[in-house]
């Protein structure tokens, strides 16, 4: 039943582990999903990391639709479900999580403001702020869609953090880059003041985020 997509399974299981050991996520918190041509592929709920089989993996419609003899899909799969149906096609992957200073920040209802540049790295000005809701909830997702309408990552309130990339492995890394993002301003903001970039200055480096790298 799921040989056609068995490395599609195996990615999303080997990003979700990565959660874990790159010390993002712990227990069964977090979870992850990719785009497919007629649905999604999610995370099971309330499944450790390292128990994760690709029989696990559940596929299943944008509208909620789950073909019998699966798991239970993510708690969480309105929120994944409504990314693709609400953003471009290229956005295929998403990665969910509660890594620690992202989810301090997100407790102090802290969103994340351009006092280093790779903040831009989101898209944005700054890496947002989605107002709290019940988890696995329509309104978490209502709530989580507000918050991406300029950016790719975004904090939930008393939560944790949510990433989408055009694969699971930029999905990952804008998840740590988050992380990372939140740590430098947790510890900014325990010695002194950020100080924050101006809108002309974040400009320039947008501008030059869309020729950095190998083009
Ligand atoms: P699931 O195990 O249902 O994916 O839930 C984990 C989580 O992080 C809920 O927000
Ligand atoms: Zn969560």
């Amino acid at each position: 039943m799921y040989s056609d997509d068995k490395h599609s399974r195996d990615k999303l299981i080997g990003t979700q582990q990565q959660l874990v050991a790159k010390g993002l996520t712990s227990g069964t918190s977090g979870n992850v999903s990719v785009r497919t041509g007629t649905g999604m592929l999610i995370t099971p709920t309330g499944v450790a990391a390292d128990t994760l089989k690709a029989e696990h993996i559940v596929h299943m419609s944008l509208d909620g639709t789950i073909p019998a003899g699966q798991l239970s899909p993510s708690s969480e799969w309105q929120m994944h479900a409504d990314v693709y149906l609400n953003k471009p096609r290229e956005v295929t992957a998403v990665v969910h999580c509660h890594s620690p200073y992202a989810t301090i920040l997100a407790c102090a209802h802290k969103p994340i403001p351009a006092q280093h540049y790779m903040v831009a790295a989101a898209g944005g000005y700054e890496i947002p702020l989605a107002d709290y809701a019940t988890f696995g909830s329509k309104a978490l997702s209502e709530a989580n869609l507000k918050a991406l309408s300029n950016s790719s990552a975004c904090l939930l309130a008393n939560h944790g953090q949510l990433a989408l990339g055009y694969d699971l492995e930029s999905a990952l890394r804008l998840a740590e880059t988050v992380e990372e993002q939140a740590f430098w301003y947790w510890g900014v903001l325990a010695i002194g003041t950020p100080q924050v970039l101006q809108r002309e200055q974040m400009d320039e480096v947008l501008t030059a985020f869309a020729s950095y790298g190998q083009q």
